[in-house]
């Protein structure tokens, strides 16, 4: 086992992907810490969905439950502290926890997740994640039938308004002012009964029941839902400050196994990933951490 102070891997990141890199890590005798700067991508959210055995947990009571079990493990240390700086160095990274403490490790794991980016259209961001919903997945099944506005200034979001179909046949499309939408759209529009809108959006305010969309033009629409889908970007900038490919949509790039571009920098989670669900950052994490141990091992194996 390695001194103290310096580690088999550091965990940046105590979210779903975080902790399950840190049990798997844990379980396997490396000695790991686990990072946690308490930015979590589902925190507007008050449930977290569609995870087998946990379905309708809460967020927080989801990552404490991760938190005890990882924490069960001598191996393990969880530190509710940001990772300020990490530097490569010959036998690998020199990592700077909070304000001062420098500790050094064989390998990171990224699971520093996403940030989303939502319309700054007043009104929005105070109901993000309560009526303001981007993920069917996620959030569908609880407003099924409801009446859904969907804000969709650009041809991408036309596969989208394809997929809430199956949630609500209620739907407004909001181009925001953009002409996106050609004929052969408009009559499948029509065939579907889904609605356009195409004044842009000036404020959206919560209703006792739902939303009221006023338009730039005067004219208000009441609707249950707004959809939206954010522009997400990395949580965190070391993924490019220790040199790692990224995707043109801005995912950090990794092969099956979790590993990126940089000898012993591994990625789990929303971070190196471009479809979000827990369930997915969980196994994402797992595979991380076994890919560690099995990389670790072959090093230690062919320097006995
Ligand atoms: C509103 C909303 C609702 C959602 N609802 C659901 C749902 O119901 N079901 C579902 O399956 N998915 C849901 N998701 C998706 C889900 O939240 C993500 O897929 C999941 O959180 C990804 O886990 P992660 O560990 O990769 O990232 P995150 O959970 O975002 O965790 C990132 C971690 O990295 C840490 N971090 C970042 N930088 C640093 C640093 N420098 N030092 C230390 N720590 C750092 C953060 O503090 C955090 O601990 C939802 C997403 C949103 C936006």
């Amino acid at each position: 086992m390695s001194k103290r102070g310096h580690y088999d891997s550091v965990v940046i990141g105590g979210g779903p992907a975080g902790l399950s890199a840190g049990l798997l890590l844990g379980r396997s005798g490396r000695n790991t810490v686990v990072c946690d700067s308490g930015e979590y991508r589902n925190d507007p959210s008050t449930h977290v969905w569609s995870f087998l055995t946990r379905d309708g947990v809460s967020p927080s009571e989801f990552r404490e439950l991760g938190r005890r079990e990882v924490g069960s493990y001598e191996t393990v240390e969880y530190r509710p502290d940001r990772v300020t700086d990490v530097e490569a160095v010959a036998d690998g990274f020199a990592v700077t926890i909070g304000d001062a403490e420098d500790v050094s490790t064989r390998t990171i794991v990224l699971a520093t997740g996403l940030s989303d980016a939502i319309p700054p259209i007043h009104g929005v961001d105070d109901l993000w994640g309560e009526r303001v919903l981007h993920c069917p997945y996620c959030h569908g099944w609880d407003v099924r039938d409801e009446s859904f506005a969907v804000f969709a200034p650009n041809e991408q979001f036309l596969h989208y308004v394809k997929i809430l179909l199956q949630w609500s046949d209620d739907l407004t499309v909001l181009t925001h002012g953009e002409s996106w939408i050609t004929d052969e759209t408009n009559d499948a529009f029509d065939a579907n009964d889904i609605s356009v809108v195409d004044d842009p959006i000036s404020r959206v305010d919560r209703t006792d029941r739902g939303l009221n969309i006023s338009l730039e033009s005067g004219e208000t629409l009441a609707r249950d839902v707004l959809w939206v889908y954010p522009d997400s970007t990395q949580r965190s900038p070391i993924a490019e400050s220790l040199g790692c490919s990224f995707t043109q949509e801005g995912i950090v790039e990794t092969d099956e196994r979790g590993r990126s571009s940089v000898d012993g920098v591994y990625v789990a989670g929303d971070a190196g990933r471009p479809s979000h669900q827990v369930s997915f950052a969980v196994s994402d994490g797992a595979m991380a951490g076994i890919t560690i141990n099995a990389d670790l091992a072959a090093e230690e194996f062919g320097s006995r």
